[in-house]
C-alpha cells in the first residue's frame, strides 16, 4: 500500500484517552491500538509519543509549583504508557515502552538506538515521560523523539480535522488550512501544537501531519496523506 510517509512518529494526546468513565478508558485504548495494527499491517514503522493531559497538566494544577505540577503531568504520561503498551500487546502487536523518567521495571530508558533497531524490526515503540524536563509539553518530546528515531513525519492526532485559521471549536466559521510552513505557522500564531516544538521541527524539516484522530481508519488516511493539515 501507498504510503506518503513510512516511519512515523505518532503523536496520541491524553485527552483522546480519557472519557467520562474515566481519565483512561479501555475502549480509546482499544480504538488507538486498532488503528496502529492497521497502519502497521500497511507496512509503517511507528513511534508513538503519548500525552498526559486526560490525568494531569502541569500548568493548569493551582497553588502548585511549576515544576513539581509539570513532573507530576510527565509521571501521567507514564501511565498512559504503560496501559497503551497493555492494549497494543492484547492484540499481538510486539512493542516496547520506554520513558524518559527513570522507572526501572515499568519501562525501559529512552535509548533511540535501540529504539530505532526496533522500530526496523516491526515493533512499535511507546516513549512516555515526555523529555524529562519541565516546562514543555510533550508535543515538544515528539518532535525530539521523531528526529531522535529518523521518522520522516511526526503525525499529531487531535480532535479535530486539521489546522484552522481560528478554533473550530469556538467559531463555526474557521476556514481550513490544508497546508503551510512551519514559518508561517508560527508567524500566525496556531495553537494546534505548541511553538516551541514546531520551531524545532522546522529547523529540521521535520513535516508535522494535524489529523482528526477518532475515526476509524483515519491514522492510516493521514500516513497515506489523504486527510489532515500538512506543515513543512
Ligand atoms: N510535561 C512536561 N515536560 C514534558 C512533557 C510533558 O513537563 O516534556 C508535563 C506538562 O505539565 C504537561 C503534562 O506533562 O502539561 C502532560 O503533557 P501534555 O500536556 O503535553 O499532554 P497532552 O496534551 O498531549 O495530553
Amino acid at each position: 500500500m501507498k504510503l506518503h510517509f513510512r516511519r512515523v512518529l505518532f503523536k496520541l494526546s491524553g485527552e483522546l484517552l480519557g472519557s467520562r468513565q474515566g481519565p483512561v478508558d479501555r475502549g480509546a485504548l482499544s480504538f488507538f491500538a486498532q488503528e496502529v495494527a492497521t497502519a502497521r499491517d500497511a507496512g509503517a514503522q511507528l513511534a508513538l509519543v503519548v500525552g498526559g493531559g486526560n490525568i494531569v497538566r502541569g500548568s493548569a494544577l493551582q497553588d502548585m509549583p511549576l515544576t513539581a505540577g509539570h513532573t507530576m503531568g510527565m509521571l501521567g504520561t507514564l501511565i498512559n504508557g504503560v496501559a497503551l503498551r497493555e492494549a497494543l500487546h492484547v492484540r499481538g502487536i510486539p512493542c516496547i515502552l520506554q520513558s524518559s523518567l527513570s522507572c526501572p521495571g515499568v519501562a525501559d530508558p529512552v535509548d533511540p538506538w535501540r529504539a530505532r533497531e526496533a522500530l526496523a524490526q516491526g515493533q512499535v515503540v511507546v516513549f512516555a515521560g515526555g523529555t524529562g524536563n519541565p516546562y514543555v509539553t510533550t508535543d515538544t518530546a515528539a518532535v525530539i523523539r521523531a528526529l531522535s528515531v529518523e521518522a520522516q513525519a511526526l503525525v499529531k492526532g487531535s480532535k479535530v480535522p486539521g489546522l484552522y485559521e481560528a478554533d473550530p471549536l469556538k467559531s463555526q466559521e474557521a476556514r481550513p488550512i490544508p497546508r503551510l510552513s512551519h514559518r508561517e505557522y508560527l508567524a500566525r500564531g496556531l495553537k494546534a501544537m505548541d511553538e516551541a516544538a514546531v520551531a524545532i521541527a522546522g529547523e529540521h524539516n521535520l513535516p508535522i501531519v494535524v489529523f482528526k484522530a477518532d475515526e476509524r481508519g483515519a491514522f492510516l488516511l493521514a500516513l497515506q496523506g489523504k486527510v489532515g493539515s500538512l506543515i513543512a
